[in-house]
């Protein structure tokens, strides 16, 4: 598979306003260096269209005379460069306590939880702080929390459902509206030999049980969309870990989460990201 690179050379140290565009329009992955932005979109992605779009957010910056302007080039990488690129930069990597995250071509490390990933495919190769807080988060309530059922909302390539599988839980639901991811989850399940991650296409509407975890690493907007379905599907003791959350959104987020009838029971925080420990309120029926 071929994929796009988009360089973004910004006034700004950390343009969040891009990068959560970007996100949405189903970035991949980032690399932020000063002042340069790096992201990746898949081959058959529409970058005409992005390049469109990110062009008339400079020219209102330019009009409105805001300091943050930026320019901009892409190039697509065809498979073979990519490959070499991927194979130097995914060496395994280590996070929390247990868990390694490795590529396919790697040796696994003996006595720790191994992850395989097949990176390039989608989004979650362990490299993001959202990724690694989500799988420090399962970690640290893992004792709290009844190992039977567990949703991944928005699996990407289905690492956090995969680590869910490896700690114990029973029976596991990938979800992601992203067909692409879908697939790429399925085939990452196959990989680490997890037949008890079911990935389905499509989003929460797609479940109708509730969850002892559910895990939400997707970005602040959608997360306050999904607050009050995250609840409903949440069992009596059960915990969600909401990522993927600048930094200046997380008041917002959580009182979406308050708001749905649960509790956030702890803000955990790497670099600019927020994620969101919730539960429900004790006093809560369901
Ligand atoms: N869980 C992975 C991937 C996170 S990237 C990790 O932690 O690394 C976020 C994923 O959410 C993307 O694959 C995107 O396609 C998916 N997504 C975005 N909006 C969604 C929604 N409303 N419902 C389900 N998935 C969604």
């Amino acid at each position: 598979m071929a994929y796009y690179e988009l360089k973004l050379s910004t006034s700004l140290e950390t343009d969040e306003f891009l990068i959560d565009m970007l996100t949405q329009k189903g970035c991949l992955g980032f690399r932020e260096e000063e002042n340069l932005l790096t992201a990746y979109f898949g081959g058959n992605f529409d970058m005409q269209g992005l390049i469109q779009e990110i062009g008339i957010i400079n020219e209102l910056r330019e009009k409105a005379a805001m300091n943050a302007l930026f320019t901009f080039s892409y190039t697509l990488l065809p498979d073979q460069d990519w490959n070499e690129t991927w194979k130097k930069k995914f060496i395994p990597l280590d996070v929390g306590k247990r868990f390694t995250i490795l590529p396919p071509w790697e040796r696994q490390t003996p006595g720790r939880i191994n992850l395989i990933i097949d990176p390039g495919m989608a989004f979650g190769t362990g490299h993001h702080e959202t990724t690694r807080s989500c799988l420090v988060l399962m970690e640290k309530y893992d004792r709290q929390v009844t190992k039977d059922h567990f949703l991944d909302l928005g699996t990407g390539s289905g690492l956090l459902a995969i680590a869910a599988s490896k700690m114990g839980y029973s029976r596991i639901i990938a979800v992601d509206t992203d067909p692409l991811a879908a697939s790429a989850a399925r085939m990452n399940a196959a990989l680490n030999q997890a037949p008890n991650v079911e990935v389905r296409e499509g989003s929460i509407t797609a479940v109708s049980n509730s969850f002892d975890c559910i895990t939400a690493n997707i970005i602040s907007g959608v997360l306050i969309q999904l607050a009050s379905d995250i609840a409903v599907h949440l069992k009596r003791s059960g915990v969600g870990i909401l990522s993927g959350i600048l930094a200046d959104q997380a008041d917002e987020v959580a009182s979406a989460i308050q708001k749905a009838g649960l509790r956030v029971k702890e803000r955990f925080q790497d670099g600019k990201w927020i994620s969101l420990v919730a539960s429900r309120n004790s006093s809560a029926r369901r």
